[in-house]
């Protein structure tokens, strides 16, 4: 598949969407391991975001994700703002000026954004944050897509599946990244409130094939 413009525009609003009705349930989460902001946080920055991609319209995939990147990083504070920010900052730069994306210049930009996330928040897999989300989905699309030659739409229903059971494994983890570390073995029993909005993000990008 193609992925345009529109497909990003469509992404972004249909996770603003998603970050708006569950901002209540983000902000729950993050009040019982952290500050209780991440809901209204995500909230305001998507809502920054299409405010601004309404305005300026840009032209092309990577000029979306970087005005939903600056958006992010300048109307989002706490850890999320940055880390968000900085995945789709990275996204953009990855896509360079091509007017349409195929399967695996998506997945590679992806991966982008992983390294990203990583690079800032120097989390691994298993501490307890929205890595615990993005790392097996990128590893499953690099697999499925760069070596396996098939299409993202392929194989969203596993996608999403992974994502929504990576979400759930954060439970039983203890924290050792960001606010919720500062509990110890207080932050165990709990969903991490960024891989809760890490789910939504791929529930987004598969939700946004719709469109096609
Ligand atoms: P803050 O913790 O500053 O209030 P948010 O509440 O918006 O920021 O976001 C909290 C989420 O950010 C956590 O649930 C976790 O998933 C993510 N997070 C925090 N620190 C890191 C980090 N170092 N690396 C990756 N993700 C992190
Ligand atoms: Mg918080």
């Amino acid at each position: 598949m193609k992925y345009t413009k529109e497909y990003f525009l469509r992404f972004m609003e249909i996770f603003a969407k998603h970050l708006a009705e569950n901002k209540d349930y983000l902000t729950q989460l993050d009040a019982a391991i952290g500050d209780g902001d991440h809901g209204i946080n995500m909230d305001r920055g998507a809502k920054t975001a299409l405010q601004r991609l309404s305005d300026t319209n840009p032209s092309t995939p990577s000029a979306v994700l970087r005005t939903i990147g600056m958006a992010l990083l300048s109307s989002v504070g706490g850890a999320a703002g940055p880390l968000y920010g900085t995945a789709f900052m990275k996204m953009s730069i990855a896509l360079g000026n091509k007017e349409e994306i195929d399967d695996k210049e998506l997945v590679k930009a992806l991966e982008q954004a992983l390294l990203g996330i990583k690079g800032l928040g120097k989390a691994q897999v298993g501490e307890k944050t929205m890595v615990d989300v993005w790392e097996p989905v990128v590893t499953f699309l690099k697999e499925e897509i760069i070596n396996g030659n098939k299409e993202l739409k392929d194989v969203c229903n596993e996608l999403v599946l992974l994502a929504e059971e990576r979400m759930k494994a954060t439970i039983p983890m203890q924290a050792r990244k960001g606010r919720a570390s500062y509990l110890g073995e207080r932050s165990i029993g709990h969903q991490d409130p960024g891989a809760t909005s890490s789910y939504l993000f791929f529930k987004s990008l598969c939700e946004a094939l719709g469109g096609n």
